[in-house]
């Protein structure tokens, strides 16, 4: 069966009497590996940094270094592959396979962009030659500047590829640091004023909590869940306590966190260090997603910032970098992350406010969510209610001036467009929006004066979440916009449960074939809705819902 021994092959190396079977570590690698990480712990839960700083070093992970690292931290190479191929950002390479060049070049695919011509971005990327690597990647989270290419680290906004030509040929492939509020700006502008009443004791736990409640804040990350009774939850809970902030934004048309991060990074912090106070969290975890990179530049110098003027009170901020896996924006999914696992959402009950981050009570506020507070405290729950609860509004797709939006809760797609966003392209007219990205559904323009709040378009099959209001228009069919949105689920589903990840696939068969067999998708939309594990699966059948609902004779043809 076997020829004679030769040196160097890996098949010999196994079967040679002069080497232990199964991969072995190679000093090499080990000793990459510990210059890499340093002094740092080996704990588990920074599994995913660590990976990252592979990643970021030679432009991929080779098996040599999962087996390096798994050595150096004690844990089963198989336990270390898992995680490592569960997220997109890790290019795992196995002996015998080539490394990717050394820079990659991902196209948005998301709805907005491909509706602005992402595939034509795409054809034309292909040409920039060797030594890059194109790929297609989900939404990035940059809706309002669509089509979209990300080199390396750097965002580059551009319909056709010389500007990314550009951006590969000067080696600019670092993120570009946006012009944010400074602490000092955010300081003189009153910043920090109830992080520092609240130290001090002119405000108690009880006072902010009572006004939370008041202010009717929810979260705004796409569940609506009231902020204040998620306080009320964790006052009650066993210490230690964690607060877990929630940047992993994902949704495709939404970029609202982005803006939080890139134009005001202190508010958030500040809002993060009040959440913490009320609920006496020891410690602050701060989930971003890989895709902004600008944001991983800049918060640690601000958050360092913030530490040398005592006003993190004893608590320990740490910053994680997600790994391009939609589903991490799913709470319990993230947290899962944050321990260094692949994240695979949680079956509840427990909850996170019993059991959360590394088995403690554990607050979840999306970045948003923790916007908000500092107004709300500063000006009152009354002021907030006759503003009337305002909230961040993505606003992409056909209209003249996509970017954030702020307006009351109340507000209609026709006012946003009309009033906020420029109103339409020139030459478009308004024929559909999606109230909440791609889960949320979608609508006629007929239904574009309800109001863009929870519990105003779940009689209509659709629900407004993280407020990613996604403009279609008469030159829009609802076919591929329904085909693009499945396509995302299939890609994003953790494949924990049969019903998402099966369901997901065959969806996007029955939506490609000629003739759509509504039968049989209403039939397979309920089995994902009702047996799914976690909101992916079962908000996946919406966009295709909402076509036979309100697009029937369209997708019909
Ligand atoms: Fe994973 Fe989908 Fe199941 Fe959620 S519904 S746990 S994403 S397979």
């Amino acid at each position: 069966m076997t020829g004679p021994a030769t040196a160097n092959t890996a098949n010999t190396r196994r079967r040679s009497p002069f080497f232990p079977k199964g991969r072995q570590v190679e000093p090499g690698r080990l000793a990459e590996v510990r210059a890499l990480l340093g002094d740092r712990p080996r704990r588990r839960d920074l599994l995913i940094e660590f990976l990252h700083r592979i990643q970021d070093r030679f432009g991929h992970i080779s098996a040599g270094h999962l087996a390096a690292l798994a050595h150096d931290m004690g844990l089963a190479q198989a336990e270390i592959y898992e995680v490592a191929t569960f997220y997109a950002h890790f290019d795992v390479i196995k002996e015998g396979e080539s490394a990717p060049p050394p820079l990659t070049v991902r196209v948005c695919m998301g709805l907005v962009c491909e509706m602005a011509g992402a595939q034509r971005l795409r054809q034309d990327c292909a040409g920039l030659g060797g030594g890059v690597r194109i790929v297609e990647a989900p939404c990035v989270g940059a809706c309002d500047r669509a089509p979209v290419a990300v080199v390396g680290k750097r965002q580059v906004a551009c319909a056709r590829a010389d500007a990314v030509h550009a951006a590969v040929m000067a080696g600019r492939t670092d993120p570009e640091i946006p012009a944010y509020r400074s602490f000092d700006a955010y300081g003189a502008g009153g910043g920090y004023r109830v992080m520092r009443a609240a130290i001090s004791g002119q405000r108690s736990r009880d006072a902010l909590l009572a006004e939370v409640e008041a202010s009717g804040l929810r979260g705004l990350g796409g569940a609506g869940f009231p902020a204040g009774r998620k306080w009320r939850f964790l006052q009650g809970a066993p210490k230690p306590r964690v607060l877990a902030v929630n940047a992993d934004e994902g949704e495709p048309g939404t970029f609202k966190d982005r803006w939080c991060l890139d134009t005001d990074p202190h508010r958030l912090i500040e809002g993060a260090l009040i959440a913490a106070w009320a609920v006496e969290a020891e410690e602050i975890y701060i989930y971003v997603r890989d895709e902004y990179a600008q944001a991983h530049a800049v918060l640690p110098v601000e958050i360092d910032k913030v530490r040398a003027a005592g006003l993190a009170n004893g608590v320990a901020i740490h910053l994680r970098r997600g790994a391009g896996a939609y589903i991490c924006g799913e709470e319990s999914a993230m947290l899962e992350s944050l321990e260094g696992k692949r994240g695979l959402p949680r079956n509840r009950p427990p909850f996170p406010a019993e059991r959360g981050l590394n088995g403690r009570p554990t607050l979840i506020h999306n970045v948003e969510t923790l916007f908000w507070l500092r107004e709300i405290l500063e000006q009152g729950a009354e002021a907030y209610q006759r503003a009337g609860r305002p909230r961040l509004y993505s606003v992409s797709g056909r209209v003249a001036r996509p970017g954030v939006v702020v307006a009351p809760a109340a507000v209609t797609a026709r006012q946003l467009v009309e009033e906020r966003a420029g109103g339409m392209l020139p030459g478009h007219a308004f024929k559909a929006y999606l109230p909440g990205g791609a889960s949320g559904g979608i609508l006629p323009a007929e239904l574009a004066d309800l109001p863009l709040d929870f519990g105003h378009l779940e009689p209509h099959g659709c629900f407004v979440g993280s407020a990613a209001v996604i403009i279609l228009s008469d030159r829009d069919d609802i076919r591929p916009v329904a085909a693009n949105l499945l396509r995302f689920f299939e890609d994003e589903s953790c494949g924990q449960c049969t019903p998402c990840r099966v369901g997901c696939e065959k969806m996007l068969a029955l939506i490609n074939a000629p003739v759509w067999d509504t039968a049989l998708i209403r039939e397979l939309s309920q089995a994902m809705r009702d047996a799914s594990i976690c909101g992916l699966g079962q908000a996946a059948p919406n966009p295709v819902l909402s076509a036979l609902r309100f697009f029937g004779e369209e997708v019909a043809r």
